[in-house]
């Protein structure tokens, strides 16, 4: 099966620059990918809260543009 984009998570950094981490599903499986640096990982569970960690500890990309905290 093609993994196709399902969702993805927006952050802006300080400067303004945008951060995406794409969730690719496959079947059951799940992968988050990252579009700027190419990160990759599977995730089970709450993919939103991973890839949101994952902007905020590599990319210091704590805004969220859709203003939910
Ligand atoms: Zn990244």
């Amino acid at each position: 099966m093609q993994p196709r984009a399902t969702s993805k998570v927006s952050r802006w950094d300080q400067h303004g620059r945008a951060y995406v981490v794409r969730l690719l599903r496959a079947g059951v499986r799940r992968q988050l990918v990252c579009d700027t640096c190419g990160w990759r990982a599977r995730a089970r569970f709450l993919p939103w809260l991973k890839a949101a960690e994952h902007l905020e500890r590599t990319h210091q990309a704590t805004v969220n543009p859709a203003g939910r905290p």
